[in-house]
């Protein structure tokens, strides 16, 4: 049985639905069939003992009536199904309702052995290669003389007819199954069809196609709703796909840079190099440069790549804000940054990579401002504010909502205070990965021309 169910998994959907079902259909036909030709069929049986019965009746009750049996005796309504015999004390048949059936002494080898459980045992059933009928004799004493009474009830037409009602069920049965199979063929393909065009679309999307997209009908059945959930799920491989790809341009262009200014001064240093002891130093310390670019580029590339693929872990401890904040600030030992804190907060996050965010905002307000810069803690009670603010050249209306995207900067020519450090616009993409790592909330008030201000908002 299960190696029937396994290869029948095997096989497309529409044809295992088919033979399911066509199973089903014919089960339950032939329970229907089994079950009523079996009523008909008890029925007959019946019908032929109460035929039997009626005319027994009917005999003693006249019999109880007359004195001597005579040709009047005779004069009695017997039901035509039944046929009636009568025998005198000597066995001399003396009357005979229908004188061709077989005789009676003739009968008895014709007597069933082993009759149906369902036949009553006050008969006798015989069967002959032609017939099959009931028999009962009933022995009566009239004036002193015992006739026997004869009943006889063949159901050979009744069985006839039920050997041709199970003949034309078991076809009618046969075309049926065969119509509603058909019909399940055809109607399965139709259904189905639309599944092939799927496959087929899915099989021509690739790397260079992504754009298609699959065909969706009007109706809002399975297969539309396949397409639609397969459509958007393509939807956001494709931006994905964009994106990646945009990065991965983006990061060698940004690499590009270092190269060359490291291609540039070793150019130099082979040409000059060996007798000029300044070209020697100024090359140095450009490679150098370069160098360190590269690798805060490189760095921040990984950071955001390991994102990406969700394999950036975070060690998660109880963290003090202040103590974070504090070892932040010091890290740049720039007398610019004055940091106040009212009490400290403490949340459940990394304290690495929360100074890793702290200190992406206080560079670009140290870059983008060449006053003061303000940092501070605000405690209250289930929530805490960091604010980090400058009174630096500000940050446009329009431009606000993109500076979290990745290598976005507002102006990429702009010149910066620090002209010695590289700008990759990748700052506040990775801060915002820590933020949402960690619940912060972050939000910028700015103003052009007058300056910044970063708000951060912990929750524990
Ligand atoms: P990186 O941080 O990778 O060295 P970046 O500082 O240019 O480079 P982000 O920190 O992501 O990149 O900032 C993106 C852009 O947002 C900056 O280039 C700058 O234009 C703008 N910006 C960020 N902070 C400030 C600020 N405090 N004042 C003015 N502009 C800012
Ligand atoms: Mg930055």
């Amino acid at each position: 049985m299960s190696s029937v169910i396994e290869r029948l998994r095997r096989k497309k959907i529409s044809t295992q639905i088919n033979i399911t079902y066509g199973l089903i259909l014919f089960s339950t036909l032939f329970l229907i069939n089994i079950g009523t030709t079996a009523g008909i069929y008890f029925l007959f049986h019946h019908q032929a003992e109460r035929a039997i019965d009626d005319s027994v009746d009917r005999i003693t009750k006249k019999v109880s009536t007359v004195q001597t049996i005579d040709e009047n005796f005779f004069d009695i309504d017997i039901l035509p199904s039944v046929i009636f015999r009568a025998t005198d004390d000597g066995g001399k048949v003396i009357f005979d309702t229908n004188p061709h059936f077989t005789a009676t002494d003739k009968m008895f080898k014709f007597v069933r052995k082993n009759p149906p459980f369902w036949a009553s045992d006050k008969y006798i059933l015989m069967e002959t290669p032609h017939s099959f009928f009931y028999y009962k004799d009933l022995p009566l004493e009239v004036g002193g003389q015992t006739f026997h009474f004869q009943f006889l009830r063949t159901i050979t037409f009744e069985k006839q007819y039920i050997r041709y009602l199970l003949w034309a069920i078991f076809f009618a049965d046969l075309i049926g199954l065969g119509l509603a199979v058909m019909a399940g063929n055809i109607l399965g393909r139709k259904i189905l069809k639309p599944l092939g065009q799927v496959t087929k679309t899915a099989r021509e999307i690739s790397v260079g196609s992504m754009n298609k997209r699959l065909n969706v009908g009007n109706f809002a059945d399975e297969v539309n709703e396949i397409s639609i959930s397969l459509n958007k799920m393509l939807e956001r491989l494709e931006e994905g796909f964009v994106q990646q790809q945009r990065f991965i341009a983006d990061a060698s262009h940004e690499l590009r840079t270092p190269i060359t200014v490291i291609r540039g001064y070793a150019d130099m240093l082979e040409k000059y190099g060996a007798e000029d002891k300044e070209i020697l130093e100024e090359a140095t310390a450009e490679i150098k440069k370069s160098a360190q670019n590269m690798q805060y580029l490189v760095e921040n590339l990984l950071f955001l790549a390991r994102a990406d693929a969700g394999t950036q872990i975070l060690k998660k401890s109880p963290v003090e804000i202040n103590e974070v904040l504090k070892s932040a600030v010091e890290s740049f030992q720039n007398s610019r940054v004055e940091f106040t804190n009212d009490k400290t907060f403490e949340i459940v996050g990394d304290a690495e990579f929360l100074k890793k965010m702290f200190a992406a905002f206080i560079d670009n307000a140290l870059i983008y401002s060449k006053d003061k810069v303000f940092v501070t803690l605000e405690n209250f009670g289930d929530k805490a504010v960091v604010k980090i603010s400058d009174s630096g050249i500000g940050i446009a209306p329009e431009n606000l909502e993109r500076i979290f995207d990745r290598f976005y900067r507002v102006d990429k020519a702009r010149a910066k205070s620090d002209e010695d450090k590289i700008s990759a616009g990748l700052g506040l993409s990775i801060s915002k990965f820590i933020a949402d790592k960690h619940g912060i909330k972050i939000s910028v008030e700015s103003e052009l021309g007058k300056g910044t201000t970063f708000i951060l908002d912990f929750r524990n």
